[in-house]
């Protein structure tokens, strides 16, 4: 069994690459380095069976053989992260419309199963919480560039959801809920790492907003776990899945127990969205994930409560840079 993994050397993909590695699978990467780094993969060199090519997915040749040569595609390669969007809207558009369709038709004609990394972004300002994989999407308007990430996320499911009807290709559409743990960049957004890194050099912690917003969190471990089973699983092709926790936790005490856990002498402040992003910014004021689905198709818990994500976490950024 060969796997590819696009967005290898990202936070998600490098965690991906380790455990298919440790069940004996062949593993091929392709990352431009956008947002992944070399760092995240060096362990992994000296691997017989890991292959790294430090590319773009919009390189139709390259990408047309790589998928060639593997059984599953595991696509990740995304622009990602709040503060990327609303920098480099152009980017985050073509990297995920163009780059998803690459890889989808490429793998339709080469009839090779893909797992698309999708996003609980695509619910938007729902306010239907916890969100099931059937409601409808609320997004705002097009002149707010936040909604540019969700959106073409939603083509890419549509897209995947057309090649799996008419093409049959055999794809499971994964949406991801807030996902953290080692190897997360705060650079781009991201609240957990941000948090964390600032508490444990004793900077003021910042809240955006009221911070009365929630997310649920998830450990990658799980989300790992759960990309496993999805190797051999054909009940999921053709299927759009949640993939996280409904535990919500508002931001704010997500900070207060950051800063208690790690001991700190941080303040928490609050800033302006404005101030952190751009002007009329819209924020999600709930997010959690029915995960009743992924509960149906595969035994599946969150193994990882947020405190153990926090130590986890503290304990990679003491070493490495956020
Ligand atoms: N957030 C925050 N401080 C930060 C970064 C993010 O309060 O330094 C907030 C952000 O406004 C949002 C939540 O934390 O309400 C989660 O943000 P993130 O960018 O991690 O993910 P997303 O908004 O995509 O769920």
């Amino acid at each position: 069994m060969r796997a590819l993994i696009t967005g290898g050397a990202g936070f998600i993909g490098s965690h991906l690459a380790e455990a298919l590695l440790a069940r004996g699978v062949e593993v091929d990467i392709i990352d431009d380095l956008s947002t992944g780094s070399m760092a995240n993969i060096d362990h992994l060199k000296p691997q017989r069976n890991f292959h790294y090519t430090i590319d773009t997915i919009l390189n139709c040749p390259l990408m047309a053989e790589l998928i060639d040569r593997c059984d599953i595609v595991y696509h990740l390669a995304a622009a990602v992260g709040v503060r990327l969007i609303v920098e480099s809207p152009v980017r985050t558009i073509s990297t995920n419309i163009r780059g998803t369709e690459i890889c989808l038709n490429m793998a339709s004609k080469k009839g090779k199963k893909v797992v698309l990394a999708s996003t609980s972004e695509v619910y938007g300002k729902s306010d239907k919480v916890p969100f099931s994989e059937d409601d409808d999407l609320v997004l705002g308007p097009t002149v707010k560039s936040r909604w540019s990430y969700a959106c073409s996320k939603a083509i890419d499911e549509f897209l995947a959801l057309a090649y799996h009807r008419e093409g049959k290709l055999p794809v499971v559409i994964c949406r991801l809920f807030n996902i953290v743990g080692p190897r997360q960049t705060g650079r781009y957004g991201m609240v957990f790492p941000r948090l964390i890194w600032q508490a444990l050099h004793g900077e003021d912690v910042t809240v955006y907003g009221t911070g009365k917003q929630t997310r649920s969190f998830l450990f990658v471990a799980d989300l790992i776990r759960v990309f496993l089973m999805l190797l051999d699983l054909p009940q999921a092709e053709g299927q759009v899945i949640n993939i996280g926790s409904d535990n919500e936790i508002s931001i704010e005490d997500l900070a207060k127990k950051i800063v208690a856990q790690t001991g700190s002498s941080s303040r928490i402040t609050h800033m302006r969205y404005e101030q952190a992003y751009e002007e009329g910014f819209e924020d999600m004021g709930r997010r959690a994930a029915n995960i009743a689905k992924l509960r149906r198709l595969m035994e599946f818990s969150p193994s990882v409560d947020v405190e153990e994500m926090i130590r986890r976490t503290a304990e990679y950024l003491k070493t490495h840079r956020c």
